[in-house]
């Protein structure tokens, strides 16, 4: 916890000194989240002011967005995550050409309540600004109302990512928006979901970043049994399957 707390106190000096953010220096970790990987940074924090972390690894012009539960009772890909930072680190001619960003955790407050929405009961990925947003209570009042949603949006911004990888339960498919049926063909090569092309649901992140912006998204649903996986099966389910879609459009090696 040590590091997580010295980069919370330090997120809180920036605050102090002017950098407008809603972030106040407060967390309440709960034993889901006292995980920290040592290349993480905390770039956002919660309507509970959790915090939440992303990792970078390589400098390359190839980049590519993973993130998991942004539905908080959704957390498979979480745990999938973290093993490929992990596998990243240790293998790290993957990442040559490339920037890997990873949000393994974008709802804490959702994962520690075991809900769908975030602590204000919103459905974040119903909250961008995509075209065919609709506001209401569980959309959000607004187009990124919540913080979780407005940091996802900030990092996208901010990498420019040339293709998205988000991870959701129990669908049992590889879905995508966009022009993302490529890279949904690749990566269903190297794990037991086939690619099924889901409705565009309002506001969601494959709506925003997909149809709106143009950028290849691939929602990854996993199977509802997942949800009680270990991270070591979920890694030998679907691990190739991950790292496939840092590379491609070329075959994961090694595995
Ligand atoms: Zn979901």
């Amino acid at each position: 916890m040590s590091r997580l707390l010295t980069a919370v106190v330090v997120l809180a000096a920036v605050v102090i000194s002017g950098c407008q953010s809603p972030v106040a220096p407060v967390i309440v970790p709960s034993r889901e989240l006292e995980w920290s990987n040592p290349g993480s940074r905390v770039f956002a924090a919660s309507v509970e002011r959790r915090p939440i972390e992303y990792t970078v690894l390589g400098t390359g012009p190839d980049v590519v967005l993973l993130m998991a539960t942004i539905h908080g009772n959704e957390h498979a890909g979480t745990d999938i995550l973290r093993t490929l930072m992990t596998y990243l680190q240790v293998n790290p001619h993957v990442f040559d050409d490339r920037t890997v960003v990873i949000v393994p955790l974008t709802n804490p407050d959702g994962l520690a309540m075991n809900t769908r929405t975030n602590a204000n009961g919103v459905d974040l990925n119903r909250n961008f600004p995509a075209d065919n947003r609709l506001n209401n209570d569980r959309n959000g009042m607004s187009g990124l109302s919540e913080p979780e949603s407005q940091a996802i949006y900030d990092l996208i911004d901010r990498y420019k990512p040339g293709r998205i990888i988000t991870f959701h339960e129990p669908l049992n498919c590889i879905d995508y928006d966009g022009p993302g049926l490529e890279i949904s063909q690749h990566m269903a090569q190297y794990c037991p979901l086939r690619v099924k092309k889901l409705n565009v649901r309002p506001g969601s992140l494959g709506a925003y970043a997909g149809e709106t912006l143009g950028i290849p998204i691939i929602t990854v649903e996993l199977r509802r049994a997942d949800g009680r996986s270990s991270a070591e099966r979920l890694w030998e389910k679907y691990g190739e399957m991950t790292v496939s879609a840092v590379t491609y459009p070329l075959a994961p090696e090694g595995f």
